[in-house]
């Protein structure tokens, strides 16, 4: 390709909505253009990279034995309620309705849509296992789309789903599907970890993570030197601490003027946070919105933790059966003291009425714990788990932290942040039971399907890979995914010695099968060593003044300097560089 017939367009300054690397030189390189909010473009160069990471994921899931296909990404509204995931996902799903009034939604992902077809189409043992895949624009209205390509409204994902004969098969469908994104996050060129995860919205039972580890992630990661262990922190499992033996005092009420926050009356009392129970109160939505359209309140909700601990959203609103975030929300001040007795700063668990109950798992094991009295100003001293009150459910519901210790085997934690990449899902029967997919064994008995899903998301795999590999100058791109492997510079313009060895070595370099731009554009060199900086092309060999000579400057995105290498020696290198990929 010949720069001067390449649409460019680089910018000395990205917008000031830019605020990571990845977004900011994914801009000014001109990859990619913003349309709306989440919404972007893929401007000639761009696109290649994103084909290219296409590509790796296709030659993965294919050499997996999954098979490519594609459905639409319109999807009716009927599968969805099916499934029951209609009401469940909340305004993230992108509904619309055509001229008729019909229901539909643009697919955030597509596991209705592949279970109809297996549905309808798999009806013996002789069928299974398969495993279907895609890869297409995906659909989010996401609440903050930002970062780029890493929260967009649209983005393209890979996306697969397993169908198997029983529990075994889906492990071992599993298992290659995991093998598979390895393979192609290391073919990526990324830093990456898998993590055990939450399943979410999705369902199911047994999820992990793939994670870019960068410090721009939105994922916080726990995992442990010692053993293997890496979660998610919403999904980490942390110990309780363990039950205290101490004689149960008898309740006290103390004035503390003032004091609401767990550190406030901690210190005011001059008690260890650990000896405190913090009170989180939430209003739950009904499902469904009423005929105004509106949610009602379902119920109010309060959950006890000890004082220094946070509350894990995720494993609260799994223990609520998994509700959508939508429906869970702080609890209105006033209207939850009207209805239960709380008292904002002093909210403690004895003598709430008409709301449901959850208490972290350790709690019960804590004694003489200090508490909000009900009353303003004052607290209650030794309130004891099963004496004075009990919890409707009692489960973990703690954030792991890098100050708790491995649950596996029990060393200190360490932290740190990772950009989700990819997920993989056990799903068991959770679809095939709720929209009826089911195939006959060998003597006519019929079974439902055992699934698995498997989603990559290619362009913020691609804002990954910018996030962990740029400079000062640009996106430095690793060779499997860059736009173009090599650029061919002059240094001097209207040289012609230096032009014809330029375009020489251009057409040898595109001959064996390196990609490469020719900048034969009527620039200044500056500008044109500017621009191969800034599109990150991982080779660049340089025409200059020793042209006639026979030397020519042999330069990777990756170091500072050059080697001067005879033109042969050059298309050599670069050969062998595109070779190894
Ligand atoms: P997140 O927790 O970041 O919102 P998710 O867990 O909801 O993501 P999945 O349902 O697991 O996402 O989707 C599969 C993959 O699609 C993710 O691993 C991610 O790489 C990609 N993806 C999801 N949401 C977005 C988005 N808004 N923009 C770009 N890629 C996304
Ligand atoms: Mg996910």
């Amino acid at each position: 390709m010949r720069m001067s017939a390449m649409h460019l367009n680089t910018l000395r300054a990205a917008p000031g909505d830019a605020e990571i690397p990845s977004h900011i030189w994914l801009l000014r390189s001109g990859m990619i253009r913003q349309t709306v909010s989440g919404v972007y473009a893929f401007m000639p160069l761009g696109w290649r990279t994103v084909r290219k990471i296409e590509q790796i994921v296709r030659e993965e899931m294919d050499r997996a034995g999954a098979l490519e296909l594609s459905t639409s990404p319109v999807q009716p509204a009927e599968l969805w309620h099916e499934s029951g995931r209609w009401p469940v996902y909340g305004p993230e799903l992108w509904r619309l309705k055509d001229r008729h009034g019909r229901e539909f939604a643009l697919g955030p992902t597509a596991e209705e849509i592949m279970t109809d077809i297996v549905r309808s189409d798999i009806t013996s043992y002789r069928q299974l296992p398969v495993n279907f895949y895609q890869i297409q624009l995906k659909y989010r209205d996401e609440a903050r789309p930002r970062y780029g390509l890493i929260r967009s409204r649209e983005f393209i994902m890979k996306d697969a789903y397993s169908f198997d004969r029983d529990e075994a098969g889906l492990d071992e469908s599993y298992r290659l599907m995991r093998d598979a994104y390895t393979r192609v996050f290391e073919r990526c060129g990324l830093e990456f970890w898998p993590v055990a995860a939450d399943n979410g919205p999705i369902g199911g039972s047994g999820s992990e993570e793939f994670m870019a580890i960068s410090d721009v992630g939105e994922s916080d990661i726990i995992y442990c030197d010692a053993c293997d262990m890496a979660a998610t922190s919403e999904q980490a499992v942390v110990k309780d601490a363990p039950a205290e033996t101490e004689a149960e005092l008898e309740l006290e009420e103390v004035p503390t003027p003032g004091k609401k926050t767990i550190a406030d009356v901690a210190g005011f009392l001059e008690l260890p946070r650990e000896k405190t129970l913090k009170a989180l109160l939430f209003q739950v939505y009904e499902d469904e919105p009423d005929e105004r359209g509106e949610y009602r309140i379902k119920e109010y909700l309060a959950v006890f933790i000890r004082g220094d601990r946070e509350l894990n959203m995720v494993k609260l609103r799994n223990a609520l059966g998994g509700i959508g975030e939508h429906l869970l929300e702080f609890a209105d001040e006033k209207l939850i003291g009207e209805a239960t007795g709380s008292v904002g700063g002093y909210t403690g668990p004895v003598g709430l009425h008409d709301i449901r109950v959850i208490a972290d798992s350790e709690v019960p094991g804590l004694k003489n714990l200090c508490a909000g009295a009900l009353r303003e100003g004052f607290h209650l001293k030794n309130v004891n788990y099963g004496r004075d009150w009990t919890a409707e459910t009692v489960v973990d519901l703690k954030l792991a932290s890098a100050d708790d210790v491995c649950p596996v085997c029990g060393a200190p934690l360490k932290q740190a942040k990772g950009i989700e990449v990819g997920q993989i899902f056990k799903l068991g029967t959770r679809y095939s039971d709720a929209m009826g997919a089911c195939y006959t064994d060998e003597n006519m008995k019929e079974h439902l399907v055992w699934m698995g899903c498997y989603g990559i998301g290619v362009t913020r795999t691609m804002a990954a890979v910018a996030e962990q590999s740029h400079d000062d100058r640009g996106i430095i791109w690793p060779l499997s995914v860059a736009p173009c492997h090599a650029i061919v510079l002059t240094a001097k313009q209207g040289d012609t010695a230096q032009a014809e060895l330029a375009e020489r070595i251009y057409s040898e370099l595109s001959a064996s099968g390196v990609e490469t731009l020719l900048d034969d554009r009527d620039e200044r060199f500056g500008v044109k060593a500017n621009d191969a900086d800034i599109l990150g092309i991982p080779i660049r060999i340089t025409v200059g003044k020793k042209a006639e000579e026979g030397v020519v400057e042999y330069k990777l995105r990756t170091q500072g300097g050059f080697e001067e290498v005879c033109p042969e020696e050059a298309i050599e290198r670069a050969r062998n560089a595109v070779a190894s990929i």
